[in-house]
């Protein structure tokens, strides 16, 4: 760069000393030497003036790429916004692409790093996750071969729980096949009209045995009508069934579950509420993470996954809306979210 400058300087300095002598030598009363000198002093003054002007440039912008690359460097970039400049100085415009082009970079890599983070975390969750029904089951098996196989009732107490701990197993497998299709995005929502109300009743039917093992009662609202919303009628029945099944799992025995509905001009809003346990407000806002869990060895025994609730999330979050939650500790819980309702014809 500092020889190209230094040969254009070179090259304008040349041609203004050869116009200013052309001009002079038009006059008549100009002698050679005069020209000489003239030519000498235009000469002298345009190189120096131009590379003068021409090494301000540079130095300029090399500044400027020194800058760039200490915000760089410091990570600094952040809030960096390409702006649309037109200059005919190729060292800027060269400034400004190695600019955006370290800003995408720098974008990428914080990105890149961000998930390698959230891999990092996510496979140590899982491995934890799955070492519990893994170490249980095994722990029986080699206890039945250690001997206790030959005593018939410690026999079957054993296998039975060692088949517990493997039905535990393949469900956390499944949400977990679920969450991880869902957060990668594999699995796209398939939207269509379908009704709320005809999903909801084939969760409870679904549920009921399992209620009725606690003496709880399920109640669904009739709303008397289609309750049509437009939506992945499979994932959202998947929502139900996660709140329907939290709530038997944290109602003590003889309580009560509802599902109902509040249906607005534009949205359905649907409601899951117990009569339950409840849960600590401090705990409110971090319920919807994976693996989160108010009582560990409680959700455990419950066999849950601690992934019911990050499904329902991302779910939800594929149709746009989200779960609310409100709670109060020894009273119970109410769970709802809104979808939009569909306007066809099938939908009035
Ligand atoms: P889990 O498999 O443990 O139930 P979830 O993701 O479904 O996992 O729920 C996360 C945690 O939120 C649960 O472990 C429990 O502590 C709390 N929770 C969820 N639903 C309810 C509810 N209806 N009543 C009380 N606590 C709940």
């Amino acid at each position: 760069m500092f020889n190209s400058a230094r040969t254009m300087a070179l090259l304008l300095a040349v041609l203004i000393a050869l116009v200013t002598v052309l001009f002079l030598s038009l006059v008549e009363d100009v002698s050679r030497t005069g020209l000489v000198v003239a030519a000498l002093i235009s000469f002298s003054v345009a190189y120096l003036l131009t590379f003068v002007v021409m090494e301000f440039v540079v130095f300029r912008e090399i500044n400027k790429i020194y800058k760039m690359l200490d915000k760089l460097k410091k990570k600094e970039l952040g809030g960096f916004k390409k702006e649309k400049s037109w200059s005919l100085n190729p060292l800027r415009d060269i400034n400004e692409q190695i600019i955006s082009f370290a800003v995408l970079k720098q974008r990428e890599i914080d990105e890149l790093k961000k998930l390698e983070a959230f891999r990092k975390e996510f496979v140590a969750d899982v491995s934890h996750e799955l070492k519990t029904p893994i170490f249980a089951a095994q722990g029986f098996v080699h206890t039945l071969l250690d001997g206790a196989i030959d005593d018939k009732n410690v026999r079957h107490k054993f296998l039975k729980k060692a088949a517990k701990s493997l039905d535990g197993l393949d469900i956390l497998v499944q949400d977990l096949l679920t969450l991880s299709q869902i957060e990668s995005g594999d699995i796209k929502m398939k939207f269509d009209m379908v009704d709320l109300w005809k999903i909801s009743a084939e969760v409870v039917e679904q549920l009921e045995e399992k209620a009725q093992k606690k003496e709880i009662r399920i109640k669904l609202q009739d709303p008397g009508q289609k309750l049509m919303v437009y939506a992945d009628g499979q994932r959202i029945s998947q929502v139900i069934t996660n709140l329907v099944s939290n709530g038997i799992n944290y109602t003590p025995d003889g309580g009560e579950v509802s599902v109902y509905f509040d249906i607005g001009k534009k949205n359905i809003t649907t409601y899951v509420k117990d009569t339950g346990e409840g849960i600590p407000k401090e705990h409110l806002h971090r319920i919807f993470e994976r693996f989160y869990r108010v009582d560990k060895s409680r959700s455990r025994e419950k066999g849950g996954t601690g992934l019911g609730l990050a499904i329902v999330k991302h779910i939800l979050e594929g149709h746009n809306t989200k779960a609310d939650v409100e709670s109060t500790v020894g009273k119970g819980s109410i769970f709802s979210f809104k979808l939009q309702r569909f306007k066809g014809e099938a939908g009035e």
